[in-house]
């Protein structure tokens, strides 16, 4: 049984651990991998590597870094499909989708190719007479970034390549489920030039979480996952004193008014609701549906087109699917689980996932796309996230009840309104309490050079992962006021005892 290993100061790394967890293939049921749960001694091993390499990382110029970065592209472009095969078969998702993570990942590593230009800082001349003022955006040191299944490419790559730009070094703690994606990509990083030491992969669980979140040497700390995780990574990472942003939970809605093009916003609907199998932070979960005929056309349309959707597993050779299994068998039980509450709770449940089976593929944790209808807001499946192929569909009569339906849930990640009317759009667009906003667009996923996050328990911390505020969290800011003795008069060498002001 292969085992996944550590990479530590450009090495992979042996574990003394005796603990392991099983990786599966999520499309067959069988154990593939194990990977070793790290103890503290190795974790701390890596903060000792990335402590040693930050002094002279921090140095290098930032051209330098930026052309680290532009290799690390190259080479992710090289090894697409080889990372991409990877995905697919730890995660389950289907082949293009994998492409697809690797390719919004790769979008941050180009935004991280410009550093030079985004670290340069502010420079005012004569903020006083013979007075400069300029600012420094100076790296924070060991930074850890702590990561989700979902998206094994994507979301450590939405954290490192602006946290090595920037000139941190880091620790990467990826998911226990999917963690091979990381070793290639540190592999890829030391093959495009990045000295030993600067980046660190160390596998493992609570245990090696909690190493890298009271650690001393560790100076700041990204997490992306669920809420309850999330809190906790906050809360415990700022009372040891580190800077932190911690990304949660989502329950994604659109609102669908009666104008709205409703063949288009099927299309968008069925791709944001069912692609990944709903496991997306971004998966539009609930449609609110205004008007009860908008309603009617809504599931009949959706209802033709699940009846024609493939799910089976993400790589087959020639043919895709359009949908593969979900992470694990217990997860298959939890969505089941939610699916019987919303029966139970009095939802009409249209189509039924939970009996999928795919031929050949019988141990595989498939489960079917699933449309629940007529659910309200005090059940279950519209409270919590599922994060599985299940859209609730929400009736209700006007835009303003749809839009109070959405400020009212506790997450705030993503939302979407399908409408031709401008002036509902704009007007949703500035009440909304959602970080991320669609106008008929179901999955508003910003670039790499804007920034991602969500509002209320979908983060904690202020600011958001990649584009400028991802620079900002990497960075600390110094502000350098300068005089220069030649160009000082005499008398201004006095001493003055109160609030500086400039003349
Ligand atoms: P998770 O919270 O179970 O795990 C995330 C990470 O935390 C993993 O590396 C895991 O090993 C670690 N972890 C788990 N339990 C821990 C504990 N008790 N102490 C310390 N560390 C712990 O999340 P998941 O199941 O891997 O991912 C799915 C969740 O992530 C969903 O809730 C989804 O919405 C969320 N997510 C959010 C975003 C976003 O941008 N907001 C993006 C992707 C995923």
């Amino acid at each position: 049984m292969e085992t996944v290993l550590n990479f530590i100061n450009g090495q992979r790394k042996t574990s003394q651990s005796e603990r392991f967890s099983a990786i599966y293939n999520p499309a067959t049921g069988e154990q593939t991998r194990q990977v070793q749960l790290s103890q503290k001694e190795e974790v701390e091993e890596a903060i000792n590597a990335a402590e040693k390499a930050f002094a002279s990382w921090a140095k290098t110029s930032p051209l330098k870094r930026a052309r680290v970065m532009f290799q690390f592209k190259a080479l992710l472009e090289q090894n697409m499909d080889r990372l991409a095969r990877v995905i697919s078969n730890e995660h389950g998702k289907v082949y293009s989708d994998a492409v697809g993570e690797v390719t919004r990942g790769l979008e941050v590593v180009e935004f991280a190719c410009g550093i030079p230009h985004l670290q340069k800082g502010e420079h005012s001349a004569n903020v006083g007479t013979h007075v400069d003022s300029h600012s420094l955006m100076q790296p924070l040191g060991v930074c850890a970034g702590i990561t989700p299944f979902n998206f094994p490419a994507m979301v450590p790559m939405w954290m490192f390549p602006i946290a090595l730009a920037t000139g941190n070094t880091f620790i990467l703690k990826p998911s226990e489920k999917d963690p091979s994606t990381a070793l290639i990509l540190a592999e890829l990083l030391t093959e495009a030039g990045l000295p030993d030491g600067v980046f660190n992969v160390v596998n493992g669980d609570k245990e090696a979480v909690d190493v890298l979140l009271t650690d001393p040497r560790i100076q700041a700390v990204s997490f992306v996952g669920s809420t309850p995780i999330a809190e906790y990574i906050y809360s415990t990472a700022s009372a040891h004193g580190k800077r932190c942003q911690a990304l949660g939970g989502a329950k994604n809605h659109c609102i669908l008014m009666p104008d709205a093009d409703i063949d288009m916003a099927t299309n968008a609907i069925m791709g944001a609701a069912f692609g990944a199998a709903g496991e997306r932070c971004m998966a539009l979960s609930v449609a609110v549906v205004v008007g009860d005929e908008t309603a009617d056309q809504l599931i009949e349309r959706l209802q033709q087109k699940i009846a024609t959707m493939r799910v089976g597993p993400g790589m087959v050779d020639g043919t895709e699917n359009d949908m593969g299994p979900v992470i694990s068998a217990q997860h298959k039980q939890k969505i089941c689980d939610y699916i019987q509450s919303g029966q139970d709770q009095g939802a009409t449940l249209i189509t039924d996932g939970r009996d999928c089976s795919v031929e050949g593929y019988e141990a595989g944790y498939f489960v079917g796309p699933t449309l629940i209808d007529h659910v309200s807001p005090e059940m279950t499946v519209y409270q919590e996230e599922i994060f599985g192929p299940v859209l609730c569909v929400v009736r209700v009569e006007n835009y303003q009840t749809a839009l109070a339906l959405i400020n009212r849930h506790e997450y705030g990640n993503g939302s979407a309104i399908f409408t031709r009317d401008g002036e509902t759009a704009r007007q949703f667009s500035e009440e909304v309490h959602t970080g991320m906003v669609g106008i008929n667009v179901p999955i508003p996923v910003p670039m790499a050079f804007h920034s991602f996050g969500g509002w209320k328990r979908s983060i904690f911390g202020p600011l958001n992962v990649h584009g400028q505020d991802g620079v900002r969290f990497y960075t600390r800011m110094k502000t350098v006021t300068s005089r220069w003795p030649a160009s000082v008069r005499l008398e201004q060498h006095a001493s003055s005892f109160s609030m500086p002001t400039m003349d």
